[in-house]
């Protein structure tokens, strides 16, 4: 895993294309993911995410053999809130993730500034708005299928090629025909 800084429209250039992996995580019923996630699926990486913004509609489009879904649904976020504790429950019903959250507050992945990710172990326990707790079993397991489907190469090469084919739907020449038809009313000039 890469964090690259200061991400814009040229780095995206080198980064989509390359991309096997397209990791869509935000929190069902944010509308977080829009049109990066169009990119990546159609330029052949296959995603891992929730059913949150244009994730729903890729995954109807490409199939759900390759889209790796994940996480509670906009409906379940809903509910899920409704219980103060989410964050502590989620965390007692894990112990892979209570192994996570110690690993992170003992500084084993910043020996050299021990209490670096205190606020994010916080934040996790006290105030997971998010609910990052509550989707790490699932995203894990995911996670899982991932590796497993990935082993496999050139079973995953004929998913891509399949996945790019069906983001044909996402073309820009029928979305903008879409509209010509149905919301401005109007003919091609061409
Ligand atoms: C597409 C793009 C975005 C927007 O991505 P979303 O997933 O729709 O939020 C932002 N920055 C760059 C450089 C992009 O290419």
């Amino acid at each position: 895993m890469v964090y690259p800084p200061n991400y814009n429209v040229t780095m995206a250039e080198r980064l989509i294309p390359a991309a096997d992996l397209s990791e869509q995580i935000s929190t069902a019923g944010k509308e977080a993911s829009g049109t990066g996630n169009m990119k990546l699926s159609l330029n052949g990486a296959l995603t891992i995410g929730t059913l949150d913004g244009a994730n729903v509609e890729i995954r109807e489009h490409v199939g759900a053999d390759t889209f790796f879904l994940f996480g509670l649904t906009a409906e379940e976020v809903v509910e899920r809130r409704k219980d103060a504790h989410h964050a502590r429950h989620a965390i007692m019903d894990s112990q892979k993730l209570q192994d996570v959250l110690q690993m992170l507050a003992e500084g084993r992945f910043s020996p050299d500034q021990p209490d670096r990710y205190h606020g994010v172990v916080d934040r996790v326990w006290h105030h997971d708005y998010f609910l990052v707790a509550s989707d790490f079993a699932s995203y894990d397991e995911a996670q899982g299928k991932v590796a497993e489907a990935f082993r496999n190469a050139d079973d995953w090469a004929r998913k891509a090629a399949r996945n790019t084919a069906r983001m044909g739907y996402f073309s820009s020449d029928r979305a903008v025909r879409g509209y010509m038809k149905e919301i401005w009313s109007t003919d091609s000039a061409l």
